[in-house]
């Protein structure tokens, strides 16, 4: 009997938009959108401020430090590619800048009394091909 290798899982297409922050996470560096107008980093990337819809944005780095906002511990995945990769944490982590980013914590016992709301976590990457790598959160050091 041979192990098979489970399936892989969906990679983000990057846009135009979002090509830059790609890249950094190639580098293993997290960057936001930031709005100078009202002062205000946000996530996902995209050229308008979702606070006062202005387009006079740029980029900032991110310290990568957070804390957990929420998390989920799924042990029965959507699809095979997901199935085969139970169990896992998808999370809701509040950076220091203050911007809530969608990833998984990783480096943690996939159970209730290892991870705790507000947990300090900062970020690593997990590259998926040549172009695309997650950035995931672990326990902070
Ligand atoms: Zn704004």
């Amino acid at each position: 009997m041979s192990q098979q290798t489970p399936p892989p899982i969906p990679v983000p297409a990057p846009q135009p938009e979002s090509d830059f922050y790609w890249e950094k996470c190639k580098d293993e560096e997290l960057w936001l959108r930031h709005c100078k107008t009202c002062d205000s980093a946000y996530f996902y990337p995209r050229d308008i401020c979702p606070e006062c819809f202005s387009r006079d944005t740029d980029w900032v780095q991110s310290s990568g430090k957070g804390t957990v906002h929420t998390f989920a511990i799924v042990h029965r995945g959507p699809t095979p590619p997901f199935r085969d990769r139970t169990p896992y944490v998808p999370a809701i982590v509040e950076l220091a800048e203050g911007v809530r980013i969608p990833t998984n914590l990783v480096g943690v016992e996939p159970d209730p009394e290892a991870i705790k709301i507000g947990m300090a976590v900062e970020v690593v990457f997990e590259p998926l091909d040549d172009k695309i790598s997650l950035p995931k959160f672990r326990p902070a050091s």
